[in-house]
């Protein structure tokens, strides 16, 4: 089972790529998390990298699947979770193909519809624990720490992405728009393509997808 989770900045990937993960036996890839951990690198590519995520602007497609490959060619778990790809129509027809040099094919996109203002509100709250990587808000009332800036889970300091702010907002969300929206298109086409609504809690976000996942095991056991 392959899933896509297709969202605009804010709207819960990250969230619901842990639930699911937790849930079933997925191999959660998160480009822009892998794209994170090489922009960390002490050279020329790194630090050109770090510069493009922290602008709110799309890395070049040779870039985002160079770091895939790489991932993609140390795993056997083709259960995979992507979580932020793909972006762009070039994107998805190049994994079409990788998958299908593997005999796997795309199963779910659950395309998670939040409102642009509900996701800036989000994303100027956002916090996360740079040690277990969990996720809060300090403007959202169940998703926030216990303790202001300590991560609940670990104990460890949270801290806002360099990304996270109104003005990278606006241009990331424009890249949603012109880049990644055709994805839409492209996936209903294939039949595959689910609409969540994910401007309410996390848990009732979730409870849409497991009812869609639940609903399709079903019809095949009947079969
Ligand atoms: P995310 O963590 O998914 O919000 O991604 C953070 C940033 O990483 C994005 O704003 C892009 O700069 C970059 N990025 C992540 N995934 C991709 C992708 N599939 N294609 C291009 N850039 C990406």
């Amino acid at each position: 089972m392959n899933i896509i989770l297709l969202a605009p900045p804010a709207a819960g990937k990250g969230t619901q790529a842990e639930i699911l993960m937790n849930t079933y036996n997925l191999n959660h890839i998160s480009t822009g998390d892998l794209l994170r951990k090489a922009s960390q690198e002490e050279s020329a590519f790194g630090r050109e990298l770090k510069q493009i995520m922290e602008s709110g602007n799309l890395v070049s497609d040779d870039i985002v699947l160079e770091v895939l490959n790489r991932y993609l060619d140390q795993t056997t778990n083709f259960n995979l979770l992507l979580d932020g790809f793909p972006r762009n129509i070039y994107q998805a027809k190049t994994l079409d193909k990788i998958l299908e040099k593997k005999s796997q094919k795309i199963d779910y996109v659950f395309l998670l519809n939040v409102e642009k203002e509900i996701l800036l509100n989000r994303i100027v709250g956002r916090r996360l624990c740079k040690s277990c990587g969990a996720i809060y808000n300090v403007g959202i009332d169940p998703l926030k720490p216990k303790v202001d800036s300590i991560c609940d889970k670990c104990g460890n300091p949270l801290i806002a992405r360099k990304d996270d702010n109104e003005k990278t907002f606006q241009i990331r969300y424009q890249e949603y728009e012109t880049q990644t929206k055709p994805l839409i298109q492209y996936y209903q086409n294939q039949g595959v393509l689910y609409e969540i609504d994910s401007s309410i809690s996390k848990e009732e976000t979730f409870k849409q997808i497991e009812l869609i996942l639940k609903k399709d095991s079903q019809t095949d056991y009947k079969n």
